[in-house]
């Protein structure tokens, strides 16, 4: 069997469904593992990490739950998905998070010589991004930086950023232009970035860039990231309101179950 095949069955044996969207039990180990294998094997992958405000809007959107089932690796991003699956019996082994699996993966990157692209966030915060990572990270190749504030609807624009991804020749882009305009931007036109592995990382750069302070520790392991990121960007609240909703859904579905 070849590589790629490989990964895929292997990958499928870990997969739970969760609101009709298959979800990969995987720690941020296997989930390394993976990265390591879609590399070795060539082609486009795409790694969703995905969220409990991101599942709920695919209930209502076809487009976002076929994206979400069609990806080479789903990962449970959020405190909400992990709680979700294990109220209805399919628990999962530990959040993997956009944020942790760039830190991972920039960790890795300059042993296995991978080339970063990092498109998104907003003119200058990209490359402040870039400019961390290499501090930390030393030997790093950043092949590429562009902000994510380029018009989708644009040929033009888009054409230019699609030639500057291809002419980096990274092997993996991290793309923070918010969930699900990056996802779709992947859908659209991952094959034409040329990179192995696409992965979509929501408001990532600003953290890396230090202009947005993630959640402390103590929160992240009670759950309550979200509770910070309201907080800190109070213009969230209207969307962040998908959360009680998820809640009251997985609520819903675990007595239709019968569970
Ligand atoms: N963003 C972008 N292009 C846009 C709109 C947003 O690059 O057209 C960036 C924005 O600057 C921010 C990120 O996308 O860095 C969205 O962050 P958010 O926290 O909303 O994403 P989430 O993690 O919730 O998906």
């Amino acid at each position: 069997m070849e590589e790629k095949q490989l990964i895929s069955v292997k990958l499928a044996e870990k997969k739970i469904s969760m609101l009709g969207a298959g979800i990969h039990n995987v720690t941020m180990e296997e989930t390394m593992c993976a990265v390591d294998g879609f590399i070795t094997a060539g082609g486009l992958h795409q790694i969703i990490t995905l969220n409990a405000e991101i599942l709920y809007q695919a209930q209502f959107n076809e487009r976002l739950l076929s994206l979400i089932n069609k990806a080479d690796l789903v990962t449970p991003d959020g405190s909400g998905i992990v709680w979700g699956a294990d109220y209805l019996g399919v628990p999962l082994k530990e959040r993997v998070s956009g944020i942790d699996l760039l830190w991972e993966i920039c960790r890795m990157a300059p042993e296995k010589g991978w080339r970063i692209y990092l498109l998104g966030a907003a003119p200058g915060i990209a490359d402040k991004a870039a400019e961390n990572l290499k501090m930390k990270y030393p030997g790093i190749a950043i092949a590429g930086v562009r902000n994510g504030y380029f018009d989708i609807n644009n040929k033009e624009e888009i054409q230019n950023v699609l030639e500057d991804v291809q002419q980096a020749a990274a092997d993996i882009i991290f793309i923070a232009m918010g969930a699900p305009r990056q996802e779709y931007f992947i859908e659209d036109y991952g094959k034409d970035l040329g990179v192995k592995i696409a992965i979509g990382v929501g408001g990532s750069f600003d953290v890396v860039a230090g202009a947005v302070k993630r959640a402390p520790v103590f929160m992240q392991k009670m759950g309550i990231e979200w509770l910070w990121r309201l907080l800190c960007q109070p213009s969230r609240w209207k969307r962040m309101l998908n959360l009680p909703r998820f809640v009251g859904l997985v609520k819903k579905t675990k007595k239709k179950q019968g569970l």
